[in-house]
């Protein structure tokens, strides 16, 4: 910091330099400071009007272009505050057009300094300014330019009060993502807790059982207890997988083992391990056509693992007594495989949303525990797994349904779209 020699900072001249162009800033700042003024430096209007009520300084360096209020308005509102009614306010400005000058004025400036600036005038004629030296207006040119320079603040008074509306909305639209994605969090820990809590008490309790058969008679055999056993570390494992799986779409590292492959035996695999589940739901499962189709190249497991999911949801969707039916074609290079039930069915509006993560359409508090009892509970990963999967393939997957109506069952369609050769390059989630 210069300081001229036997003065104080509190002695010298303050001058405030409003200016977001750094290098001016920089440059004013150098050749004020060595003739001995105190400068203080305002990067943005903002910080120019703070400054100047906190400082109060002797003068103000007005830039006339800045973001948000532009130095005109910064003026005008200074001019308002009664400690800074008579601080010579000098615009140091590259608006150089005609009427540029006088609108400062009328806005408040007491002067006016057109950049480029004579560097060797600079600080004289600051020196005047500072010693009461003010450029005139005649009253005519004052009442002109006065008036429309109200006009043009009325303006841009009504632009920022659209762009302030338009803030508003997106602001508003962004909390209520965020609301989305909060109770989505909370209703994700709450099915995680459910389902993972649900079969380790089935093992706990019948483990338990099993320990203390010998006191007492159970109607259950040994054999439905390690049976029931069974079934719940698989569901257990199950979503374990599920949460390992979501973690790998998530971050475009599904790892494709390709093989000439059939649909009909996914499916079948597929079905098989479902069925200990489906018993007793007097289901009807039809496969029609699959045994038709190509040969295609894709991976075995990751694709029963679609056809697991998409049949799992179309039992737990599907009322007793219920028909699913799986078809397929082929569509020039590609098969089209649907899935489709009589359950009761998905609202148009949610047939994007389903395959976003963590979705699940009805409230967490009324999951039933079983992956496919109806309506059974579930994490709202499958369909985010089985899109992953399928768009890895090069392939895609969407939904037809008529209506969401759980009493007239209108059913939905899944469609899995899958190249019979996939694309050399696979899309970004799938890895060869
Ligand atoms: P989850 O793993 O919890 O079943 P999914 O991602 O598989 O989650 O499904 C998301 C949501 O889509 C489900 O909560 C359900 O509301 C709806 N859904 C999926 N499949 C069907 C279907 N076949 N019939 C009706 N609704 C379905």
């Amino acid at each position: 910091m210069h300081q001229v020699s036997g003065m104080t900072d509190q002695q010298m001249q303050k001058i405030l330099y409003v200016e977001d162009d750094p290098t001016c800033r920089q440059l004013v700042c150098e050749i004020l400071q060595v003739k001995g003024y105190r400068m203080l430096l305002a990067p943005d209007s903002l910080s120019g009007l703070r400054m100047a009520q906190t400082e109060l300084p002797d003068l103000i360096l007005m830039d006339l272009s800045l973001d948000g209020l532009d130095g005109f308005e910064v003026t005008t509102y200074l001019r308002s505050v009664p400690s800074l009614r008579t601080t010579p306010i000098v615009a140091l400005t590259g608006l150089v057009q005609k009427g540029d000058r006088e609108r400062a004025l009328s806005a408040g400036c007491s002067g006016y300094i057109a950049k480029p600036f004579n560097i060797q005038t600079l600080s004289d004629q600051v020196a005047a300014y500072l010693a009461g030296y003010q450029d005139q207006l005649s009253e005519k040119e004052q009442n002109k330019f006065l008036r429309a320079y109200n006009q043009q603040l009325v303006r841009r008074l009504e632009d920022k009060f659209i762009a302030l509306g338009q803030s508003h909305e997106d602001l508003r639209q962004a909390q209520h993502a965020l609301q989305k994605l909060d109770k989505m969090k909370s209703d994700f820990i709450t099915l995680a807790a459910h389902e993972l809590r649900t079969p380790i008490s089935v093992v706990h309790g019948y483990a338990y059982l099993l320990m203390t058969r010998d006191e007492a008679n159970y109607s259950l055999s040994s054999e439905e207890m390690v049976q029931s056993i069974l079934q719940a570390s698989t569901q257990l494992n199950k979503t374990i997988n599920d949460l390992i799986n979501v973690a790998n779409v998530e971050v475009g590292d599904i790892e494709l083992y390709l093989s000439p492959t059939q649909i009909d035996y996914m499916v079948e695999a597929a079905l098989a391990e479902l069925s200990p589940l489906s018993q007793g739901r007097n289901l009807s499962i039809e496969l029609v056509g699959l045994s038709d189709l190509p040969a295609f190249s894709g991976d075995l497991q990751q694709l029963q693992q679609v056809f697991w999911n998409l049949l799992s949801n179309a039992i737990k969707y599907t009322p007793d007594g219920g028909t699913i039916r799986v078809w397929g074609r082929q569509v020039d290079a590609n098969l089209e495989i649907v899935v489709e039930d009589t359950g009761i069915g998905i609202d148009p509006k949610d047939h994007l949303t389903i395959f976003d993560r963590f979705t699940v359409l009805e409230d967490v508090l009324y999951h039933s525990t079983s992956t496919t009892s109806f309506m059974g509970g579930g994490l709202g990963l499958g369909l985010y797994i089985v899109q992953g999967i399928v768009v890895a393939h090069g392939g895609r997957i969407r939904v037809e349904s008529e209506r969401h109506d759980p009493l007239q069952c209108p059913g939905s369609r899944f469609h899995v779209i899958l190249p019979i050769t996939p694309p050399p390059i696979l899309p970004s989630n799938g890895k060869l």
